[in-house]
């Protein structure tokens, strides 16, 4: 061993060896910033608390910036800004590059849809004089934790005459809400013997709607009978048009700050609409880039991305193929040169339970976006597995930009594991890797974030648009 001074040692560490720096830490005034731009993502997240809200606000927000309704067809040249929404519950946002789209266009998709609890088909039923409604649960989410927390009420139905009604009840002051009871502890000693999964089962994600009778001694329903007649002289509803319905159960109440310091904010639905929020942003600000962005929020990933407004369907791809008509260009000529972001949440180190995390592997709050090389289960299965030349690349914007990021697997080898819209995006022959922020308590109905982490993301994607 040569002997080094100490003084040499602390270079060499300096020069050789690397970690990934806090914010907070580093950068303390940055958090009036991030407390200034975490307002209006508040909003959002208190404007779209379904698929279908997320997007429409979403699209008075695009229409707001300036955004024209992209039609096949028609002309664009350089700074054009386009959009079109796909069924209510998807939207693609475009602006046109300095550059030939041939030369590629910057992709980046996060998704509006969120873990919930939908209304089964034929949803109501009263027992021993309450009156409920059936639940399916949309997504992964941890039964236990949706008992006992005010729920509203978001959705469409069609009634037998075609008309839409909108429903949206239980998140305005002096709103109804709703509820799934739970036990008390004193009569909670044999549910308490089951394992935490079951804790309430899926067919115990019953939800109270009601208490009082219709007044008629000659009805055998009355609790669902009354609870009918006041949704009827509401909005016209009747007992079969939940069968056509799209009715979806969330936690009630708004984005809030958390902590004394107000770092953090609480909300439900920050999976994956945090990332929704600062791609729309960095879009809009992108005045006149060299590539074309490419700004998608998709549907249905929390369902494994089925169905035509998820990322398994061809409509972004349709999409691209009206804008390389356009352009008078091959669709795989603009795909092979792009470039996507999976935009979508990381798990964040939890403290409080440190086991299914590998911590030199892990994201950590306050350290930025996390740039997920590999998501997947059981030995990366399922995973797009970012190569060595798109992480280059994608660091190397960041970097340009100074940009905080972190890198992040999604816990321990072998503890778990999941998937994003990632390979949807390789399948077309796109260079792609997941960026995100790490959030706490994911897919609980109150999801946690750093302000910090949602300002730098929005700088990682403004530096990607450039
Ligand atoms: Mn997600
Ligand atoms: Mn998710």
């Amino acid at each position: 061993m040569p002997k080094t001074k100490v003084s040499d040692a602390k270079k060499l560490e300096k020069e050789l060896m690397f970690s990934f720096k806090n914010i907070a830490k580093e950068e303390p005034l940055k958090l009036k910033e991030a407390d200034k731009f975490c307002e209006g993502y508040k909003e959002y997240l208190d404007r779209g608390k379904t698929e279908r809200e997320c997007a429409k606000y979403t699209e008075k927000l695009l229409l707001a910036a300036g955004y024209r309704p992209f039609e096949p067809g028609m002309q664009l040249t350089s700074g054009d800004k386009v959009y079109t929404v796909n069924r209510e519950k998807a939207i693609i946002a475009a602006t046109i590059g300095k550059k030939p789209v041939t030369e590629g266009v910057r992709f980046n998709i996060a998704h509006i849809d969120s873990p919930r609890l939908d209304l089964k088909p034929n949803p109501m039923y009263e027992k021993d004089e309450i009156a409920y409604l059936k639940t399916h649960y949309y997504g992964g989410i941890r039964k236990y934790q949706w008992a006992t927390i005010p729920l509203s009420m978001h959705g469409v139905v069609f009634l037998k005459n075609g008309k839409k009604i909108e429903l949206d009840i239980g998140e305005k002051e002096g709103d109804t809400r709703f509820v799934i009871t739970d036990l008390l502890p004193h009569l909670s000693a044999k549910q308490n013997e089951r394992p935490l999964k079951d804790g309430i089962k899926g067919e115990e994600l019953n939800i109270v709607i009601g208490s009082v009778p219709y007044p008629d001694e000659d009805v055998k329903n009355a609790f669902k009978l009354m609870a009918l007649k006041l949704l009827n002289d509401e909005y016209g509803i009747t007992e079969a048009d939940f069968l056509r319905a799209e009715i979806e159960m969330v936690p009630s109440g708004k984005a809030t700050d958390i902590g004394f310091d107000r770092s953090m904010i609480g909300a439900y639905g920050q999976d994956d609409r945090v990332c929704a929020y600062t791609a729309v942003m960095a879009e809009i600000k992108t005045k006149s880039p060299e590539h074309t962005t490419v700004t998608v929020l998709t549907d249905k990933e929390e369902i494994g991305s089925k169905g035509n407004t998820g990322m398994s369907s061809r409509y972004l791809h349709h999409f691209m193929e009206d804008i390389s008509d356009i352009f008078g260009v091959k669709v795989r000529d603009i795909y092979r040169n792009s470039i996507c972001l999976s935009s979508d949440v990381n798990a964040a180190y939890d403290p409080t339970f440190p086991d299914v995390y590998e911590p030199a592997n892990a994201s950590y709050i306050n350290h930025g976006p996390v740039i997920t090389k590999y998501t997947g289960s059981r030995g990366k299965s399922g995973s797009n597995d970012a190569s060595a030349e798109t992480m280059a690349k994608v660091t190397g914007i960041m970097d340009g930009q100074k940009v905080y990021w972190q890198i992040g697997e999604l816990g321990k080898v072998d503890e778990g594991g999941g998937g994003t819209i990632a390979h949807f995006m390789s399948d077309w022959d796109v260079d792609t890797v997941d960026v995100g922020v790490p959030v706490l308590a994911m897919h609980a109905p109150f999801e946690i974030t750093s302000k910090l982490d949602v300002l730098y993301t929005y700088k990682a994607f403004k530096a990607f648009y450039k």
